[in-house]
């Protein structure tokens, strides 16, 4: 197939074409290649393969045709010139500290990120001497303070889990760039779908392919994106490292990007329906979802995705105890740590995915006892809300 078609085609269009193959079966699907290795022809043509003098692959942890659709077509959605998959999203973290920093180097990252991201800063990366500043994602001073000459990268994540507040990467990026720092964002909230950060100036896009990118909940996988020169560097360390996706993995991913726009709207819509009425109700004391206007970064939300994302919390009047009783309460809702699935899922993040930050850590972060954050699927909302209300009704039992 030629390229041409695609070369002026809009998001949906290459959430479907992008890196499409069609082999020798003339198949409409993409193929699964499980394959570990590849053959030749000649010994010349092995020499020239693997010297890279030939296009081809030759093992799939260096490359494997169903992994390269995948890859083509998030780095298309992202707007960026190349992107390496990666066996799940801490992987894809991994893979990139350790390609561009060394020994020595300085990290500024937002405080409320994914747990095992503070661990791997704090946990893996200090055995490195690499060492890592937490700021708060909103104070752009707090950003500028944190350089040293020795900061090489800073990492953020918006909107912020689960209390849902905005980072302004363009203002974050120019912070970066004035010390010679790149800027990799977490994309996995919003997806390509809704938020495109290397258009606003960020260095790197970084997934966890395992939430939305899938959508079901069924396979681990990450990527990161960014140019050519980055990509190369970083497809060297996978090469050599192995945190490589698995084929089947690629093409389960391939197929969530296929819908991923309408996924991204539909839970966006959800949600924001279910955080109006959850600050209706005279038990919710706050709701946190930046879709609403009382929102304090609604604002700044609006000018740089181009809808909310699935993802919401809130605080009830009577602590943790009704906090609980609600979870308890309800029915429908999955009560697991996951997001990004077609389910919707409820967790008590103070005791659960936060459970090992300190109390004033918690503090800090919003997540109160009286916290319940919900990651809306794509089951009709009247059926979510009454589920609630199952919920609400549980504490006065
Ligand atoms: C889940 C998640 C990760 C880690 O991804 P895995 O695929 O589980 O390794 C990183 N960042 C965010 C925001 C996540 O939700």
């Amino acid at each position: 197939m030629s390229d041409e078609p695609l070369s002026e085609a809009g998001f949906e269009t290459l959430a479907i074409r992008e890196g499409l193959t069609r082999g020798f079966e003339q198949e409409h699907s993409d193929p699964i290649y499980a394959t570990s290795s590849f053959v030749f022809e000649s010994a010349e043509e092995a020499a020239a393969t693997f010297a890279g003098d030939r296009a081809g692959n030759t093992y799939s942890r260096f490359s494997n045709p169903t992994v390269s659709v995948f890859e083509k077509r998030l780095a298309a959605l992202e707007g960026g010139e190349d992107c390496v998959a990666t066996s799940s999203g801490m992987s894809a973290i991994l893979t990139l500290c350790l390609t561009v920093l060394k020994s020595g180097d300085h990290v500024v990252c937002s405080k409320n990120v994914f747990g095992s991201t503070v661990s791997l800063f704090n946990n893996i990366l200090t055995k490195l001497d690499i060492e890592v500043s937490f700021v708060s994602l909103r104070n752009l001073e707090e950003w500028r303070a944190a350089v040293t000459p020795r900061t090489k990268l800073f990492f953020c994540e918006t909107p912020s889990n689960p209390i849902c507040e905005v980072g302004d990467i363009r203002a974050i990026a120019s912070i970066a760039h004035a010390s010679n720092a790149l800027l990799a964002v977490d994309n996995c909230f919003c997806t390509p779908a809704l938020q495109r950060p290397l258009a606003l100036d960020a260095d790197v896009v970084m997934h966890s392919a395992t939430k939305y990118l899938d959508g079901q909940g069924r396979v681990l996988g990450g990527a990161l994106v960014g140019t050519t020169e980055l990509m190369a560097d970083v497809r060297s360390f996978v090469r050599v490292c192995g945190p490589s996706m698995s084929p089947f993995n690629a093409w389960v991913f391939s197929k969530g990007l296929e819908t991923l726009q309408l996924r991204m709207n539909a839970h966006s819509a959800s949600a924001m329906a279910l955080a109006e009425w959850l600050s209706a109700h005279e038990r919710v004391t706050t709701v946190n979802y930046c879709g609403l206007e009382s929102h304090p970064d609604h604002q700044l939300a609006a000018s740089q995705q181009s809808a909310f994302g699935g993802v919401l919390s809130f605080e009830m009047a009577g602590g943790q105890d009704e906090a609980w009783a609600f979870i308890n309460g309800v029915r429908l809702m999955s009560l697991t740590a996951n997001l990004g699935d077609v389910k919707t899922t409820i967790c008590h993040p103070a005791s659960t995915t936060h459970g090992r930050l300190s109390d004033d850590q918690k503090r800090e972060a919003g997540i109160t006892p009286s916290l319940i954050r919900i990651a809306v699927g794509l089951e009709d909302v009247a059926d979510l809300i009454k589920d609630c209300e199952r919920g609400f009704k549980a504490l006065s039992a």
